[in-house]
């Protein structure tokens, strides 16, 4: 997008749109105050969001009602997944009022760089991956990486199995994973072989769904969710530097059983707020043998005395693995050196 420069006239009008959504907010968060002091909302009750659109939520009470809330003034950003106690406004909606901890917290850098929550209380990471088009194993490196680095349980899912003689060689590089202590699995969203198993395995908490495009995302997930249609969480907010589109996470429930937490933003999650020093979480067997490296900066590279590249040279470690690791780590100093 080229960067118009902006007339006087047009500056204006932002600052005056801008300053009037400010006044609103400043006036919908004093009724809230006053609503609660006066005790005209009702009792507080537990929800879960499952839906976010700029300053409203949407709310699903325990008796699986939804309801759209804003929320008190005080309380942090709020995303997709939270658990919260809201209390409804007997002329519509309700007030989100506290929040409960949350167990897990994907976040991802907005377009200033700045690292915004983007979903809670994701209890699993699952990485698509498929022969075509052909997933690079340093990408499911890359995303072990981001999931390890949030603490979220990461699984690796080879779909298109029926496609498996387009790149026989993913066989091995699955078993490799396992070997690693990763959990794997296959399967073939289109002949549905193993999505029984895929099925038990969302089966409780929150899951999501990452991988590039074309592995088959939408797929498994349409058969996750036959009756269910997919809103796009696409939202316009127009922002001091002008108009950008931003993606909303939505909770759908499987029926069933278990939760899929999904936007476009989700999907394609990515790395970039790792830092170099939190890139071992993803590789374990090789933070082991770092730990036997003569020199504590030890950069694994040319050094003498690194038993990283003596483990990988007496064949205990994976080649590959290693070399996915210093290329995740030459772009995350790339990454850093930009800012
Ligand atoms: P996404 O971009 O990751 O959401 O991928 P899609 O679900 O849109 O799938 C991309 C293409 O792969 C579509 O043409 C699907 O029909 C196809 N596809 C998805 N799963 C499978 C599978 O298990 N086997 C085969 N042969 N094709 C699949
Ligand atoms: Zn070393």
């Amino acid at each position: 997008m080229s960067k118009r420069k902006l007339t006087r006239q047009q500056q204006h009008r932002i600052q005056k749109v801008q300053d009037e959504r400010l006044a609103r907010a400043q006036k919908k968060a004093d009724k809230i105050e006053s609503q609660l002091e006066g005790g005209e909302l009702g009792e507080a009750r537990r929800g879960l969001i499952i839906a976010h659109y700029g300053i409203t939520t949407e709310v699903e009470a325990e008796d699986g009602t939804t309801v759209r809330c804003h929320k008190r003034s005080n309380l942090p950003p709020l995303v997709t997944g939270d658990q919260v106690i809201w209390q409804p406004d007997p002329q519509e909606g309700g007030v989100i009022v506290a929040t409960e901890e949350r167990r897990t917290l994907l976040s991802r850098p907005d377009s200033r760089g700045q690292l915004r929550p983007v979903a809670s209380n994701i209890d699993r990471i699952i990485i698509v991956a498929a022969p075509t088009p052909r997933t690079p194993a340093n990408l499911i490196d890359r995303y072990l990486v981001a999931a390890a680095h949030d603490e979220i349980h990461p699984i690796i899912l080879l779909n298109k199995s029926d496609q498996l003689d387009q790149a026989p060689d993913m066989v091995r590089e699955m078993e490799e994973y396992r070997d690693l202590g990763y959990e794997t699995h296959a399967v073939s969203a289109q002949t549905e072989e193993g999505m029984q198993a895929i099925r038990a395995l969302v089966a409780d908490g929150n899951s999501v769904f990452v991988g590039q495009s074309g592995v088959g995302k939408s797929s498994i997930i349409a058969a996750l969710l036959p009756d269910e249609v997919i809103r796009v969480g696409a939202i316009s907010e127009a922002t001091g530097k002008g108009k950008h589109t931003t993606t909303t996470a939505a909770l759908y429930h499987i029926p069933g059983a278990g939760n899929l937490i999904d936007s476009p933003g989700i999907r394609e999650f990515g790395l970039w707020h790792v830092e170099t020093d939190s890139l071992f979480q993803g590789f374990p067997e090789l933070d082991d043998a770092a730990g036997r490296c003569k020199f504590r900066d030890c950069a694994h590279e040319t050094e003498p005395g690194c038993a990283v590249r003596a483990a990988v040279e007496s064949g205990k470690l994976l080649p590959r693995r290693y070399h996915s690791f210093l290329s995740i780590r030459d772009s995350l100093n790339e990454v850093s050196m930009r800012k």
